[in-house]
């Protein structure tokens, strides 16, 4: 941690805000406002649409512009679960763009653009949060071609594509068939545990079609499994005593140790990939005291559902088996009885796009129009929420390169990021569809 600078503080001065706004409001207006062709379709055919083409011509006139909103942006600080400042920021952004927006009561920036049908939705989202304290110096800094700043990438890189997709419609004036909600929710890092995303899905889930998720930077991936984790804490408890005295007396710390070396030595499959980490243990006051309480954190990770559920069953088997066998072999019960309890810190639901899925066609199609190729990869993102409620969902990168994610040496190189750009708008609109001409 750096404690933060003081121009800091004015940079994030209501006034100078305004001021950084209009950078985005004063970008060039260009439109071409000709017949639209009429439904969904592959990448090439929606580029030749002119008002897609437009859109697509919006980026490279205006990179430099991007450049700097990615910087303002990542400069307004968003630590988890006080992100409201950066949201008041986008907000201004996507009114601006000539969005319909509101703040819903998780935090979340919806910014509508309606589409000719209001029954189909397709979200396009960022999330706002960073892992990082709130004291922590966001500045910016310029190393050559490279900019360093905590959160920089993850995900400045991805808030600065949401407004500039949007800004780059407005301009055009590309009016899609589906509705599409533009959104920076909240939550998505660690503890957050997807809260924001969790209360989209609720409030949208029977009109939700598809999910595009920007997270970080890059084009080399599409992820689109979802892997499944869940984060459990441990806590024994005992009557606790003197180590000489009341030797005998059921012993907390004994008590998991004896669980944690049955948990570890629990089979887990290579295939489906299963993992488990003991991260955290704690416990004690001092080395001639009977511990009256031992804790420990354990973070459990699968391909699969089931063998996730399978994992968290044992590990609450071994910590009941290592309180049991403590109590047997404890040498004077009658001094007091352990307790014990399990806790759900946090838990990412798991699920998997399927292969035949338009959603994923028109990524591919995107890829291909603008020469891209890219991976499927697994990981855990905003993603997992729609997923594993059956609703087709991406993550991708928004473009550029970038490094250090979660660290203070984060940094972001903007070459290549129209490519990412272009990418996310034609797999945008490949899912939404434009508007037939007479629907306009
Ligand atoms: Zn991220």
């Amino acid at each position: 941690m750096i404690p933060s600078h003081a121009s800091n503080s004015a940079l994030n001065s209501p006034m100078k805000h305004a001021a950084l706004w209009v950078i985005l409001l004063t970008m060039p207006v260009r439109s071409a406002n000709l017949p639209a062709s009429t439904r969904p379709a592959p990448s090439a055919q929606l580029a030749d649409n002119p008002e897609v083409r437009s859109a697509l011509g919006w980026f490279a006139r205006n990179l430099a512009a991007i450049n700097e909103q990615q910087i303002r942006l990542t400069e307004i600080p968003a630590p988890p679960f006080q992100e409201s400042q950066r949201a008041a920021g986008i907000k201004t952004l996507l009114a601006s763009s000539g969005l319909e927006v509101r703040i819903d009561n998780t935090g979340n920036v919806i910014g509508e653009l309606r589409g000719a049908t209001e029954k189909e939705i397709i979200v396009l989202s960022a999330h706002l949060d960073t892992v990082f304290p709130p004291s922590t110096e966001v500045r910016v800094r310029h190393e050559g071609g490279r900019l360093l700043a905590p959160g920089i990438s993850d995900n400045g890189t991805g808030l600065a594509a949401l407004v500039s997709i949007a800004r780059a419609f407005h301009e055009a004036h590309i009016k899609p068939r589906r509705t599409i909600l533009f959104v920076a929710d909240v939550g998505e890092e660690g503890e957050g545990n997807l809260r924001g995303m969790r209360a989209l899905i609720d409030t949208y889930k029977p009109r939700l079609k598809a999910v595009i998720v920007l997270d970080g930077s890059g084009t080399d991936h599409v992820t689109t499994k979802a892997l499944a984790s869940r984060r459990i804490e441990a806590t024994i408890t005992g009557p606790g005593g003197h180590s000489w005295s009341d030797f005998g007396m059921p012993n907390p710390i004994n008590a998991l140790v004896r669980a944690s070396v049955r948990f570890i030595n629990t089979r887990v499959p290579s295939a489906p990939r299963t993992t488990f980490n003991l991260g955290q243990i704690e416990g004690g006051t001092s080395i001639n005291s009977i511990p009256y309480e031992a804790k420990l954190k354990v973070d459990i990770r699968s391909e699969s559902e089931d063998e996730l559920a399978k994992l968290e069953l044992a590990l609450r088997e071994c910590i009941a088996a290592g309180v049991r066998d403590e109590m047997e072999s404890a040498r004077n019960r009658s001094k007091g009885k352990l307790e014990w309890k399990v806790d759900l810190l946090g838990s990412r639901p798991g699920g998997e796009l399927h292969a035949n899925s338009p959603l994923l066609a028109a990524l591919r199609a995107a890829d291909e129009y603008v020469g891209n190729q890219s991976r499927i990869e697994r990981s855990s993102t905003d993603a997992n929420v729609p997923l594993s409620n059956g609703i087709d969902a991406i993550s991708i990168g928004a473009g550029g390169t970038g490094g250090g994610a979660h660290s203070l040496n984060e940094w972001y190189e903007p070459a290549g990021r129209e490519m990412g750009l272009k990418r996310a708008l034609l797999t945008l609109l490949g899912v939404s569809g434009l508007a037939e001409e007479k629907a306009r």
